[in-house]
């Protein structure tokens, strides 16, 4: 079979998402005897390809993309660009291996669970008219279908998700697997972008949310700050333990509403799905809704009042007490350590 990562490009530096989804690609191929390809779109394409063989893709399709070019006076959004991008690169992809004499392997196409993926899978999946799994947390191919986990019911219920065919799409949560250098010699192939329809979807302005400078699905530490901090003395100190530990500022609906932090930063059921390394919880209940965007961060630490909140259940370390005077003892401590 063909396990191929669909890599969109479109930064200078290869997002480790990707590079989570070329190391599970290279365990899904090297458990079924498959081999491993890398799709990479975008106008940074060529860039990666050499990262790409060497994270295990042996063959790797490489379209480039003009996103900026000027038709006809509007802009033609990234994520349309991709859609029809897949569906030329099945086409050309297959049309060459028929060439070549090969069988017809069955494809998985493995996307990162991005905002952008968010935007395209379904699309792809209905231009292929294929099946599409989204958000999977764990998957293998079994000789004839793709067996995949994937968290629902706000990640209260696990559920297994067999899909058969041959192409299926599937999208994998980000930060749930080490990327792994597993460097091959590379074969490259290289496709024109196809025309795109400007009939459909059209971007004129790309308008960045204030503050949206971080992207949470990447951060390796994160704070997630919830209605136990009230006032402007608690986002003092949750800036100062941010700086001195290195992580980013998430919150939870309660500060959403309360317009103290960005809504960009909300993690959730209605908001960013992450699973950094560290996830610290100050003073955040725990409620399904919040959950079912951390659950899957390595460690979870958590400080609540309530000896009875929720996310003490799900905390790997718990800790029972009035923020504002456990996180100025935590800040003295660490700065002591730092100075
Ligand atoms: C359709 C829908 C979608 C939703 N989507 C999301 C979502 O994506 N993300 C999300 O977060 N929520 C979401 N919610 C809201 C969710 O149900 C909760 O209301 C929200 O998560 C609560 O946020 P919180 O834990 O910060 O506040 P609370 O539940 O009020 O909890 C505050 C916690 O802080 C503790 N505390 C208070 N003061 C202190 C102190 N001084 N020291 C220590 N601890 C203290 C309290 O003991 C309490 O446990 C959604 C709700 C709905 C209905």
């Amino acid at each position: 079979m063909r396990v191929c990562a669909v890599i969109p490009c479109f930064q200078e530096e290869l997002r480790s998402s990707a590079l989570e989804v070329l190391t599970k690609a290279t365990i899904v191929a090297s458990s079924s005897g498959g081999r491993v390809e890398a799709w990479l779109v975008g106008p940074t394409a060529e860039k990666h390809s050499s990262k790409a063989a060497q994270y295990g893709a042996a063959t790797l399709r490489v379209m480039e993309l003009e996103v900026d070019s000027e038709a006809k006076g509007v802009n033609v959004s990234l994520g349309r660009r991709i859609v029809d991008a897949v569906d030329e690169l099945m086409t050309q992809s297959t049309a060459e291996l028929a060439t070549e004499g090969a069988p017809q392997p069955p494809s998985l196409l493995l996307f990162d669970n991005t905002e952008l993926t968010k935007d395209v899978l379904g699309a792809c999946g209905a231009r292929l008219d294929v099946p599409v799994i989204a958000d999977v947390v764990d998957l293998s191919w079994d000789g004839h279908q793709c067996i995949a986990q994937r968290p629902t019911y706000a990640s209260k219920v696990m559920s297994k998700v067999h899909a058969e065919g041959s192409v299926i799409l599937c999208s994998i949560r980000a930060g749930l697997f080490e990327p792994d250098e597993k460097p091959v010699k590379a074969t490259t192939h290289r496709y024109k972008s196809p025309q795109t329809d400007l009939l459909g979807q059209v971007l004129k302005e790309l308008v960045a949310p204030e503050g949206d400078t971080v992207d949470l699905t990447e951060a390796p530490i994160i704070i997630g700050v919830g209605r136990g901090i009230a006032d402007e003395t608690g986002k003092d100190l949750v800036a100062k333990l941010a700086t001195l530990i290195r992580g980013e500022i998430a919150i939870s609906r309660a500060h959403f509403e309360s317009g103290m932090y960005s809504h960009t930063l909300l993690v959730g059921q209605s908001g960013k799905v992450v699973a950094p390394r560290l996830y610290l919880a100050l003073g955040i209940s725990g409620s399904i809704q919040h959950v079912a965007g951390m659950s899957e961060s390595h460690t979870i630490i958590a400080i609540n009042k309530d000896p009875e909140a929720p996310i003490f259940d799900l905390a790997d370390l718990g800790i029972v007490g009035d923020l504002y005077q456990i996180l100025p003892a935590l800040i003295h401590a660490l700065e002591s350590t730092q100075a």
